[in-house]
């Protein structure tokens, strides 16, 4: 038996690009990377403030809420306010139920906005449900904006899906539930985006997303939506979750799909804690990118786990203050130093693989584990550059990286 694996990253699909306020999505386009505010859009103050962290923190779309006409009026004052910032970051607006209807009654909400996203499976039944997904798109056409397609298995077309179960029946079951449940997701985007182009929205301003929560769902839905079209995509693991488990779920679905050449921006869908920082979902998705080779965003920190031969923190607590010093720095670094985004720092806890991790960075460090002398090897593009020694090794250390990023 013959096995085949294709464990380099595959050649990106070819997908039409489609520009986004400015921000070019598919197309070959490096993936982008989006995120969504969780404040009430009509608190104008609120909805700025986020969307300014989520855009600082490296999100080059954001995506807020347009529920009711309180939102609907408030996205224009929203879009002012960023821009007397200096901030000129495109905002998605996402519309579900009653989208035709605050596009419709807020002109200059429409004209605000650099995409408009719609849920084919909430926007009315029956004969209403062309009419009114009818509606957003003239008024897409209308103010010349993108729109995204985005099916949610929480939101399912439950016609489809009924009609799709009972052709399944009819056919004596060659697939299973969950089968048909990604036939109908992939479908609803398909024919929602078809219908979208026989209004007149040309295909260079259609993205689609069909998210669910599962992962093992999510990868070969993504994967059958892929090969079907050449819309752009937009990736995302929906309800990922809390903490670490939301994290592991939607970088163990995003990369594979990535790595298949899957893709065009993506979204980390994190659960904050009550008070949590709204911005690490941008962090992670950054972090993703970088680790998978597709993006450089800032300096990558390696640093060894630690074990039984460090029982002094000297050397964590090092780890996180360079790599802190990094992400307060770097709005500077970036239009001082171009390129610093991809240096790699090594802080490394002794010398089983201290010298050896740090040959591979640009400046690395091997710290003294247990036992050994209380002096450090300096690494500077692969060489051993020096050794510090004394009480202020950390302190050295970080002060050589500023001096190292400065030349
Ligand atoms: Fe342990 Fe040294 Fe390896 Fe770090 S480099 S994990 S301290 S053996």
């Amino acid at each position: 038996m013959s096995m085949s694996f294709a464990f380099e990253p595959q050649p990106r699909r070819a997908t039409v690009a489609v520009d986004v306020g400015g921000v070019r999505v598919g197309g070959g386009a490096p993936v982008v990377v989006q995120s969504m505010t969780n404040t009430d859009t009509a608190d104008v103050d609120a909805t700025v403030a986020q969307v300014a962290a989520l855009h600082r923190a490296g999100s080059e779309l954001v995506r807020i809420t347009v529920d009711r006409d309180e939102s609907a009026a408030a996205v224009p004052r929203i879009r002012e306010r960023l821009e007397r910032l200096g901030l000129d970051v495109p905002l998605i607006g996402d519309f579900h139920y009653i989208g035709h209807k605050l596009l419709a009654d807020h002109p200059a909400c429409a004209e605000a906005l650099a995409k408009y996203r719609i849920n084919p499976g909430n926007v009315g039944f029956k004969e209403k449900k062309d009419r009114q997904f009818g509606a957003i798109i003239e008024r897409a056409i209308q103010y010349d904006k993108p729109v995204r397609i985005g099916v949610n298995w929480g939101s399912l077309d439950q016609e489809l899906l009924t009609r799709l179960m009972n052709d399944n029946q009819e056919k004596g079951f060659p697939l299973t539930a969950q089968q048909v449940m990604r036939e109908t997701i992939v479908q609803s985007a398909l024919i929602s985006a078809e219908l979208a182009e026989e209004i007149g929205l040309p295909r260079n301003r259609i993205i689609l997303s069909a998210k669910v929560s599962n992962v093992q769902d999510l990868i070969p839905t993504y994967a059958m939506l892929s090969v079907r079209t050449d819309h752009a995509l937009h990736l995302g693991l929906t309800e990922a979750g809390m903490g670490s488990k939301g994290i592991v779920a939607s970088s163990a679905s995003l990369g594979i799909l990535m790595q298949q050449g899957i893709g065009d921006t993506i979204r980390i869908s994190l659960t904050p804690e009550p008070g949590g920082d709204r911005t690490r979902e941008v962090q992670v998705a950054q972090e993703l990118l970088q680790v998978m080779g597709f993006r450089q965003f800032i300096p990558v920190v390696a640093a060894c786990p630690g074990c039984g031969r460090t029982t002094s923190t000297v050397f964590q607590e090092l780890a996180q203050k360079i790599q802190d010093d990094i992400r307060r720095n770097m709005p500077v670094w970036r239009e001082k130093y171009p390129g610093v985004e991809g240096l790699k720092v090594a802080v490394m806890g002794c010398i089983v693989n201290g010298p050896g991790e740090s040959k591979h960075a640009d400046i690395g460090i091997s710290l003294p584990g247990t036992g050994e002398l209380p002096a450090a090897p300096v690494y500077i593009d692969g060489k051993k550059a020096l050794t510090i020694r004394g009480t202020n090794i950390a302190g050295d250390f970080e002060t050589l990286v500023g001096e190292y990023i400065e030349k």
